[in-house]
Formats: C-alpha cells, structure tokens, sequence
C-alpha cells in the first residue's frame, strides 16, 4: 500500500473563510482526482483519508496537517506575549511561535521561533508540554509549551522586525487574537498560581 500526501489546492483570498462545518467535510486540501493513478476521487469529497476506488492502485491519500508550536515563556509575573506584525490576527497580542521545519523536533521549533520572535534564548530543559489545540480549519495542530526564564523582565529582547510589532508581560485580562491562546492563558494562571 502506497501512501502520499494529498496535494494542496489553497482557497482564493476571494473566498469566505471555511466555517467549522465545512471544515470538518473538507478541511483546506481538495483532492478530485489520485495523485497516482488520476481516478475520479469526487464521491469521496469530505472523507478522510481517501482510498483510490481503482483495486489496480489503492493509494491511501492523507489530508496535510501542519504542526504549529507556541511558547509560554514565563516567571513569576506571568508569560510573555508578543504583538504580531503579520497575518492572521496581524496587531493582535498572541503567544510566540510558528511552524515546526521540517527536520526538526516541535521542542527544537519552539526553541527557534522564540528566539527569532523576540531573542530569548530557552534551554531545551526548561520546556516543557502544556497543552495542544485544534485550528478552525482542522489542518493545523497547535502544541503549546511552557518554559520558566528567570528574570524575564530583565533578559534583552530582540523584537523580529518584521514579525513582532511588541511584547508585554500577560495578565489574567488579557485579551489574545486567537481562542486557544486565550484558553491556555487562562489554563496558565490556574495551573501556575502566583
Ligand atoms: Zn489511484
């Protein structure tokens, strides 16, 4: 049995955004016809994975799914957050982070969106898994990790000029742009009592 990725058609700006409904027929990827053997594959819009229906080629067609890693980085003020300088939610106050490489471990991710983001550098031992999360569209897997930096206020901070726009120390009325980071943050200050 054969398996590929199935092959990215992205949607035009011009279109709405999915709704949770579609996404859940029919996340981001459109896949009509096999990769391998051109079969007609429409009678299969909204199932995933697809198996090719010609017995000849049974290629199995997995939808793509992205890792995004975030990093709570924290002491005993609460975690930093940062304001972001791109899209989606460009002016909004979010945690740091971004797509895990390829070639990389998500904790290796995580180490190097911080430290592109706002030029902190975190020890591989002081991360720690705290929490994972769905996007809207179901083909972004969000890991969150939480890292203790003594004395965050005082390390530099080197703003990503083009990707970081601030950063500030969160507080429990804080308002993120996007509901799962909004929920970890409340998740933080429940499980790291000052
Ligand atoms: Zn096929």
């Amino acid at each position: 049995m054969k398996y590929t990725l199935a092959s990215l058609q992205t949607r035009s700006p011009h279109q709405p955004p999915l709704s949770i409904t579609e996404a859940t027929m029919e996340p981001v990827a459109v896949l009509d016809f096999c990769s391998t053997c051109g079969h007609d594959l429409r009678q299969l819009r909204g199932v995933w994975p697809k198996e090719c229906p010609n017995t000849a080629c049974k290629t199995v067609h997995y939808h793509p799914v992205h890792t995004v890693v975030l990093g709570l980085i924290y002491d005993d003020q609460g975690p930093l957050i940062i304001q972001r300088g791109i899209e989606p939610g460009k002016g909004g106050w979010a945690f740091p982070g971004g797509y895990q490489n390829y070639g990389e471990t998500i904790e290796q991710a995580a180490i190097r969106e911080i430290w592109e983001e706002i030029g902190i550098t975190v020890e591989p031992a002081a991360l720690q898994y705290f929490g994972s999360a769905l996007s809207n569209t179901g083909n972004k897997s969000l890991v969150f990790f939480v890292a203790r930096v003594p004395d965050l206020e005082q390390q530099p901070r080197r703003l990503c000029p083009t990707e970081t726009l601030d950063s500030a120390i969160a507080t429990t009325g804080s308002q993120l742009c996007f509901p799962s980071h909004q929920d970890m943050l409340a998740k933080f200050f429940e499980t790291h009592a000052r």
